[in-house]
């Protein structure tokens, strides 16, 4: 037997990394920006704890393009690096110098928003560069540093004369990567990834407004104001988004504002928010808001964002939020889903089975708070929510579980009823021969107008189900209530019930009645409908003929062994 170990060589790893590391080229400013951020929290740790004896100032990171030198910089006001850690931390291929921070100061820095993990980040830059440079000046009272490398394993590294603390980073964009040096892609990569990062991002310029009141001594022109356009920094980030406040700190309108942040074309307001705060067994922070239901496709994609420590990963959240939230708009926010794994694989990590089953469990808790806050504003927004909720309740047991606590059933004339008080307010004349309850729905309130009048004249509660999985959710409520059945208003069976009262009852005798019954039928065709008697006193039609009891007639023919 023979026993070794594989020799791996840096050369063919190399291009493997820049090849297949990350399939989407783009994230490399996301990993560099996160870099700069990291950077930056770094140095206000270490101030704040009294270890680095300099002033943190506010700091900012700034992206810079050079169209001619077709080079990208990204410059920050963070820790920096000496020589020594150039070599530890930037020559050493995955190993991560945020992991290391993040152990070495476990106690203090671990709600830090430190973002690094894996220690690949930085190489995600030759995927568009040919040529690498790192210019660095540690906040240490050390030279700064000069690394280059162009791809190969092979670099170099120098002293140089930079002066101001921090870090920049050249990119020398390649040949097949100049979309790289167009402002509007970098601008729109920028807003993607980094709009909500935690440490202000600069691109750019822009002019500004400012107001200038006249002079008092004219009287007729103090009313007016001159505009002077001055240039700033050009900010593309909220560092502090609504997400990570409390929810004390928060008004209605705060978060109104920040939906519309979020989603800059979304003019409806949102019905109402979930603000998601968790830190155990996992973290999680968020925002999630029920929309206005949106006719307008375009309005629809806009989905649940993704960010980890404020860094927007991604807004495929399948998994992770449960299926039936999937309608939802809003953020979430957790270090602790595992990313850069398959989605079976976040399927199956516990984790993200527990997240999900948390926020399935709040908005559940949140329904049921506005219920019973408001009970007339959650009716009004029954129509809009119905749906998701209703396909909650088939999709997800523990929805289900909490369902009785909120889900609605609406009447045709907007009455609205929990289970419990539908229960309640059928007891008294809506039972079949089997004593079961009876629970008649229309699905259509135009189409079966002339059944819901009947109905209602027999003093009978009509529910209006229109949503277009009621007939799943009818077979679930029936299944779980051995005392519930759901008959349509148009059905057959509505003449079966049994009413506690019998006044209303047509007074012709049950001969009278077969009597005319047959009369009736000779004259309509048989083969299509049939005839149904009604009260003679009632003010709705005598007598109906509907399709279904045809049916039912079929079926009683064919029992008593007729033809
Ligand atoms: P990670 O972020 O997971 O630690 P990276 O490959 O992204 O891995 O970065 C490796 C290390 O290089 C970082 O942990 C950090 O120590 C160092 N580094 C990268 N960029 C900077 C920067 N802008 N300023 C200071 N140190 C940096
Ligand atoms: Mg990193």
């Amino acid at each position: 037997m023979t026993t070794g170990k594989i020799n791996v060589s840096v050369e063919n790893i190399f291009p493997l990394i820049k090849k297949f590391l990350y399939n989407d080229h783009e994230i490399f400013l996301r990993e560099l920006v996160s870099n700069a951020t990291d950077a930056t929290l770094k140095l206000k740790h270490l101030t704040s704890i009294g270890e680095a004896k300099v002033e943190y100032g506010n700091p900012i990171i700034e992206v810079k393009i050079d169209k001619e030198g077709k080079k990208l910089h990204l410059i920050d006001q963070g820790l920096g690096m000496t020589a020594e850690e150039v070599e530890k931390y930037i020559n050493q291929i995955a190993f991560s110098g945020a992991e290391e921070f993040l152990e070495k100061y476990k106690d203090s820095a671990k709600d830090s928003g430190i973002i690094g993990h894996f220690g690949l980040g930085f190489y995600s830059a030759f995927m568009v560069a040919s040529k690498v440079e790192i210019i660095t000046k540690s906040y240490k009272d050390e030279p700064a540093a000069h690394w280059t490398c162009d791809g190969s394993p092979e670099f170099t590294l120098v002293a140089s004369d930079k002066t101001e603390r921090g870090t920049e980073i050249i990119l020398h964009i390649a040949e097949d990567s100049l979309e790289f040096l167009e402002e509007f892609k970098i601008r729109e990569l920028l807003t993607k990834y980094n709009k909500f990062m935690p440490i202000p991002i600069k691109f750019g310029t822009r002019k500004e407004k400012i107001e200038q009141k006249k002079g008092e001594s004219v009287a007729e022109e103090d009313k007016d104001t001159i505009f002077t356009e001055v240039e700033v920094d050009n900010i593309i980030n909220n560092p502090n988004p609504a997400w990570t406040k409390q929810p004390v700190d928060l008004t209605d309108e705060d978060y109104k504002d920040f939906y519309r942040e979020l989603y800059p074309m979304q003019f409806e307001d949102p019905l109402f928010n979930i603000h998601l705060n968790v830190d155990y067994p996992f973290n999680l922070t968020g925002i999630l808001y029920f929309p206005k239901m949106s006719a307008d496709l375009q309005l629809q994609k806009d989905k649940i964002q993704m960010y980890q420590n404020q860094v927007f990963v991604t807004d495929n959240v399948e998994g992770i939020v449960p299926e039936f939230l999937g309608m939802l708009k809003g953020v979430i926010d957790s270090p602790d889903i595992p990313l850069n794994v398959s989605r079976s694989g976040l399927q199956a990590d516990s984790n993200v089975k527990k997240i999900s089953n948390y926020i399935t469990r709040k908005v559940a808790d949140k329904l049921k708070s506005l219920f019973t806050e408001n009970r007339e504003d959650f009716e009004q927004k029954w129509n809009d929510i119905k749906i998701v909720l209703e396909y909650g309740m088939l999709s997800e047991p523990k929805f289900y579980e909490k369902s009785g606590d909120f889900i609605l059933y609406p009447s045709v004339d907007d009455k609205y009823y929990t289970l419990a008080e539908l229960k309640e307010a059928i007891t008294e004349n809506q039972t079949d021969k089997n004593g079961k309850l009876v629970v008649l729905y229309a699905s259509n309130k135009d189409a079966q107008h002339g059944y819901i009048e009947i109905a209602k004249e027999k003093g009978y509660k009509v529910l209006l189900l229109d949503s277009p999985i009621v007939s799943h959710l009818i077979q679930k409520l029936e299944s779980d209530n051995e005392n519930l059945t759901f008959v349509r208003v148009d059905s057959d069976h509505i003449d079966k019930l049994i009413q506690k009262e019998d006044t209303q009852i047509s007074k012709l005798s049950e001969d009278e009645s077969k009597q005319l019954k047959t009369v009736l039928e000779e004259i309509v065709p048989k083969a299509n409908y049939s005839v149904q008697l009604e009260p003679m006193d009632s003010t709705a039609a005598p007598f109906i003929i509907t399709q279904p009891e045809f049916m039912r007639r079929m079926k009683e023919m064919s029992q008593s062994g007729g033809g």
